[in-house]
Parts: structure tokens; C-alpha cells; sequence
């Protein structure tokens, strides 16, 4: 069986992508199937509601069972921000320079010890006959006082995952790193899981 990812971020859609496979979830794009789906409004007020609205609107429109995750950026020492709006955070949807830029002076004042996060994906898949389920995955560290390397994504220049010992962000990992301890990938496996005890 064959389910759709409900995503507009290229690198985020490379990471579902890459993760689904050996967890035995083939996967289409919109494009794959010749349709573009609608850029659903993020109106819920949690990861997992915003999660649904992304999954229930691409079923919607493709007729096929759809998987979507919804995640970000989760600090203690600014009370959950900017959580649910990590992708608008500095404004502009998706500009991860600004939300960076934002994010590290907020935290300016804040030390080393007191810089504890949690990056947090809600992944869920809805069946058009209605079905849903929910995984929810999370990866902790704390946020760099600059940033470091080129790969992955968003926040990951100035995230030092808990998991890596030797003090790399997680923008300097590999993919296959990045992978093995991402919150994403924690709430893939749970969804996978889930998805086979349904088909
Ligand atoms: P979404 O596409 O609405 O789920 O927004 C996710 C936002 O959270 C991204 O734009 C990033 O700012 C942040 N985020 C989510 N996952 C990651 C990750 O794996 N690395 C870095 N930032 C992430």
C-alpha cells in the first residue's frame, strides 16, 4: 500500500522520505501523483492538531491514505517557545536564518546550563475511510551560542542533541546521524508501528 507525505518543506520531505523506507512505508509526493496539494493554514494550538489538519486535507484531495508530521523547536528557558511557531518565529514562514537570529537573542542572556530543549514531531496518518492514528516523538539537547554546520535543516545549527557526546550540533551530523536520534524518526517508528497492526 502505498501512503502520501503532506509536506511543502523540501528538506523535511527528503527526512520522511529517507526514514519511511526501511521502516517498510512506501511513500508518494503530491507530484508523483500528478495533483499539488492546497498549503493548509496551521490553526491548531498543538503539534498533533496541526499534524491532523496536514493529513486530513491530503487525503482529502489525493483519496489516499496520508502521513503528515508537524513539529519544531521546544525551549525551557522561554517557556516552550516557539514550539508551534518555530517555522514563523521571526515572521516570515520558513526563513531559518531569521528564525536563528531570533531564536539566539532571545536566549542572550540565558547560560549554558539553563538552555535545555527539545525539538518535538507529532506524526500522524489519516485512511480515507476515516481512520487516524497519532505517534508523537522527541529529541533533547540544548541550544549552542552560534551556530555550526551546513546540513539538515531549521533550528539544527544550534541544537546539540543530549544523544551526540562529542559536542557536534546537529547540523553537523550526517543524515544517517541525524536519523538515528531524531524526534521525527522516533515518531516514524511509533507511527509505522501503528500503521501495520491497520493494513
Ligand atoms: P512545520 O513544517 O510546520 O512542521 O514546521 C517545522 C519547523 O520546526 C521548521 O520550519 C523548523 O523551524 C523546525 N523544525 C522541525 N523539525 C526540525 C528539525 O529536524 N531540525 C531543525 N528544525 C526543525
Amino acid at each position: 500500500m502505498n501512503f502520501l507525505i503532506a509536506t511543502h518543506n523540501i528538506k523535511k520531505r527528503d527526512e520522511l522520505q529517507r526514514i519511511t523506507g526501511p521502516l517498510g512505508i512506501d511513500v508518494l509526493l503530491d507530484k508523483d501523483i500528478g495533483i499539488e496539494l492546497t498549503d493548509v493554514e496551521e490553526t491548531g494550538k498543538t503539534f498533533e492538531e496541526n499534524a491532523f489538519l496536514k493529513a486530513e486535507s491530503g487525503c482529502r484531495e489525493s483519496g489516499m491514505p496520508c502521513i503528515a508530521d508537524d513539529s519544531g523547536l521546544v525551549t525551557d528557558a522561554l517557556d516552550g517557545a516557539p514550539g508551534i511557531f518555530s517555522a514563523r518565529y521571526a515572521g516570515e514562514h520558513g526563513n531559518d536564518d531569521q528564525n536563528i537570529e531570533k531564536l539566539l537573542s532571545e536566549l542572550k542572556d540565558v547560560p549554558a546550563e539553563n538552555r535545555t530543549a527539545r525539538f518535538v514531531s507529532a506524526a500522524c496518518c489519516v485512511f480515507p475511510d476515516g481512520r487516524r492514528m497519532l505517534s508523537t516523538g522527541e529529541c533533547r539537547g540544548t541550544i549552542a551560542f552560534g551556530r555550526r554546520g551546513s546540513g539538515g535543516f531549521g533550528y539544527d545549527p544550534v541544537f546539540l542533541p543530549e544523544d551526540i557526546a562529542d559536542g557536534r550540533t546537529m547540523a553537523e551530523l550526517t543524515p544517517g546521524e541525524k536519523d538515528t536520534i531524531s524526534h521525527r524518526r522516533r515518531a516514524l517508528e511509533g507511527l509505522a508501528a501503528l500503521i501495520k497492526e491497520e493494513i
